[in-house]
């Protein structure tokens, strides 16, 4: 590697669409030709390969085989490459870079997902900028040569972000992605500002990076509401082959206090089933101490989240279940912080 190099990985989505004159409509651009699309990137003294996975996919289609390639392509590469580029469709990407940052143990280069709300064939669109932006990021290097980033992020309209303290918030704005519980990492204005104090949680592992790739999704996410039915609450917590059930509850952990609830939970938990509790609100954590109706969740053995999103909560269910068949170690880690992905 002699001077700076990143890799594109384009998945699918909004970003790499451009107008077909003949068909008048959206169709994937060929990537390899990624250069006369965003000539902008010619500016920087880089090496920038593609590489397009086949098939490219709307992000609603995602499956962790996706996850799975994704890593094995950043591993394969590792060494050839200062940093890696994933462009991913919108929909998704919260819970595809929460994934990666579980997936990649000590990672110490940047791997930066974006993507955009208009295609970047579109005039006005936001691909060219966060593209451009994330190129940048992807090969930023600090004073001592070491990459600025060592972390899977998602940057979006100016912002980069911790990738797995991310959730999208709006279906139409640039401004589609917030991180609500941990400060973005670098803005992008004239220059690109990096919060040096919150970056890094990867790079303090030491040693090389080490691949998780073992996924069990048999996890269930129940969204608690009022008038949920016995029935709902028992499929999600007790339906075949559930082995995990993350509760999205009310505030600070909060849920029905009514007895058939809690028999459900404590049915749940005796069964072996392992329930997380995750906020529905944006912003703030799950503390079961407050409410009564939280600690009635607590006492029956429902386990904590924190300031979890329900995006980063799957992808750590997943690789704590594909990892370990023993649900009391799967229990004893979930509270813990593996990748930066809570505040406590
Ligand atoms: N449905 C698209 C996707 O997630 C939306 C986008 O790319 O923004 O792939």
């Amino acid at each position: 590697m002699t001077h700076n190099s990143v890799l594109l990985i384009y998945t699918g989505g909004t970003i790499g669409m451009k107008e077909d004159p003949e068909l008048q409509t959206l169709v994937p651009f060929d990537f390899s030709g990624i250069i006369d699309e965003v000539p902008e990137l010619r500016k920087f003294a880089l090496t920038i390969d593609s590489y397009t996975f086949n098939p490219l996919i709307d992000s609603s289609d995602v499956e962790p085989d996706m996850w799975r390639n994704l890593a094995l392509l950043i591993k394969d590469k590792y060494d050839c490459y200062d940093g890696f580029v994933i462009l991913h469709g919108t929909d998704t990407m919260a819970y595809s870079a929460s994934a990666l940052s579980f997936m990649l143990e000590g990672l110490a280069k940047p791997v930066i997902f974006t993507g955009s709300q208009l295609p970047i064939g579109r005039p006005r669109t936001d691909g060219k900028e966060n593209l451009i932006s994330s190129v940048e990021i992807a090969t930023a290097k600090g004073p001592d040569g070491a990459p600025l980033v060592p972390e899977v992020c998602i940057f979006f309209n100016s912002k980069l972000f911790r990738g797995n303290r991310c959730t999208k918030v709006s279906s139409t704005a640039f401004d589609a992605f917030s991180s609500p519980n941990y400060p973005a990492l670098a803005n992008a204005g004239i220059s690109i500002e990096y919060d040096t104090k919150h970056i890094g949680w990867t790079g303090k592992y030491e040693g090389n990076l080490k691949l998780h790739t073992a996924l069990d999704t048999s996890v269930s996410i129940m969204k608690v509401h009022p008038g949920i039915t016995e029935n709902v609450a028992r499929n999600c917590l007790l339906g075949e082959g559930i082995k995990a059930c993350i509760i999205e509850t009310y505030g600070s952990g909060n849920s029905i206090s009514k007895k058939w609830f809690i028999d459900i939970v404590q049915e749940a938990v005796r069964k072996g089933r392992i329930l997380l509790n995750v906020t529905q609100c944006l912003s703030g954590e799950v503390n079961m101490d407050i409410y009564a109706t939280g600690r009635a969740l607590k006492n029956a053995g429902v386990i904590s989240g924190g300031d979890m999103t329900t995006e980063s909560a799957l992808g750590k269910l997943f690789i704590l279940l594909g990892e370990s068949s023993d649900t009391e170690e799967v229990k004893s880690l979930l509270p813990k912080n593996l990748r930066g992905e809570m505040s406590k």
